[in-house]
């Protein structure tokens, strides 16, 4: 393989924190792909509306992946979309195999494959996904216009899609395990004033029930006192949370006990060249902004990475040169 046939840096990921990491690496002039088997912008496409990402008081979530996506673009970033099969760490240069077959190899590695939605595991969940149950609000929430919708959570997540789906839904339940949201303080004080959005404290969804026409009830049992209900509903979202994407993370990398990659400051991984950025990292937060910050990072690291490799090869005298002067 010629060096011209190797990427200094590929990224696998194009959500805010891959996608921020393009921008980053395009302008270091690293030669660089970006690797998406779904539509840029990742998780920020399910968000109805971002108020939080600086210089935007109000953006819709898919308007301000696009954003991104065009921005990397701009600079004549590759973007391959296809899904990655596996990531083969090397000394010299690291391989990134491709479902479709094609492999490519990279001096320099960014995962940020994110997370995925974590399920309730109960029983009609699965069953009825697509029929009633959703993890995504944006996507589904038309189908309930002038319905009633169980939100299930109490994080950020849930507490934004009730209110998206308040604005569509004749009613939306929110069931919370505990007796206080995880929710930030702005969007607690929204929810809770927003008379189409009734709390059910305490509660935890135990069974989602549908006939052919798709939902109709979830099973309700309350933590505190075992009391068991059933409550009528149309839909069901689910946003308990995430679980890391990290089936591409190479065995040997230092991950913590919830699967999530363990890096340094500079959001390198254990394996000198494979860096790990967004909601795949172990980090207190997950914001768009966080994400966005690790793909900056990363990018600039590797791009610091790849230039010692590179003058330290350059540096290496030819093997005829070096049995000369030996
Ligand atoms: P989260 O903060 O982890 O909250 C998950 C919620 O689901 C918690 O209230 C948790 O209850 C509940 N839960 C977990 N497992 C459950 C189960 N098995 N049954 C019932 N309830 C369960 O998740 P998230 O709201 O998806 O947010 C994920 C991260 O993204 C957070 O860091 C959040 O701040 C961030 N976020 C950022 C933005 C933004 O930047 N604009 C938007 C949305 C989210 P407990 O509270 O009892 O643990």
């Amino acid at each position: 393989m010629s060096s011209h046939d190797i990427y200094d840096l590929v990224i696998i990921g194009g959500g805010p924190g891959g996608l921020t990491a393009g921008i980053y690496a395009m302008r270091a002039a690293l030669k660089t792909a970006l690797i998406e088997m779904g539509v840029p912008g990742g998780q920020m496409n399910n968000s109805d509306s971002v108020e939080n990402w600086p210089g935007d008081e109000h953006i819709g979530g898919s308007e301000l992946g696009m954003k991104f996506h065009q921005h990397a673009q701009s600079y004549g970033l590759e973007i391959i979309s296809q899904e990655v099969a596996e990531l083969e760490p090397g000394l010299e240069v690291h391989t990134v195999k491709l479902a479709g077959g094609d492999q490519l190899s990279a001096h320099a590695i960014i995962l940020a494959t994110g997370g995925s939605p974590r399920k309730l595991d109960i029983p009609g969940e699965e069953e009825h996904y697509g029929k009633g149950v959703s993890y995504c609000a944006v996507c589904d929430g038309f189908f309930f216009r002038d319905k009633t919708v169980v939100v299930v959570g109490g994080g950020d997540t849930a507490a934004e899609e009730s209110l998206y789906l308040a604005k569509l839904a004749k009613q939306v339940y929110l069931v919370h395990r505990r007796d206080a949201l995880r929710a930030g303080a702005l969007l607690q004080q929204r929810v809770k004033a927003e008379c189409k959005i009734e709390i059910l404290w305490n509660s935890v969804v135990t069974e989602i029930k549908a006939n052919d026409s798709g939902v109709y009830a979830v099973d309700l049992q309350n933590t505190q006192t075992a009391e068991k209900k059933e409550l009528a509903a149309d839909g069901v979202f689910i946003y308990i949370g995430f679980e890391p994407n990290n089936k591409l993370v190479p065995a040997g990398t230092k991950m913590n006990a919830d699967g999530l990659v363990v890096t340094d400051e500079k959001c390198e991984t254990n394996a000198p060249g494979i860096y790990v950025i967004g909601d795949l990292r172990e980090k207190a937060y997950r914001q768009i902004v966080i994400s966005a910050s690790d793909g900056a990072t990363a990018a600039l690291a590797a791009a610091h990475y790849v230039e010692t490799r590179k003058s330290a090869e350059a540096c290496e005298l030819p093997e005829a040169l070096q049995t000369e002067a030996s």
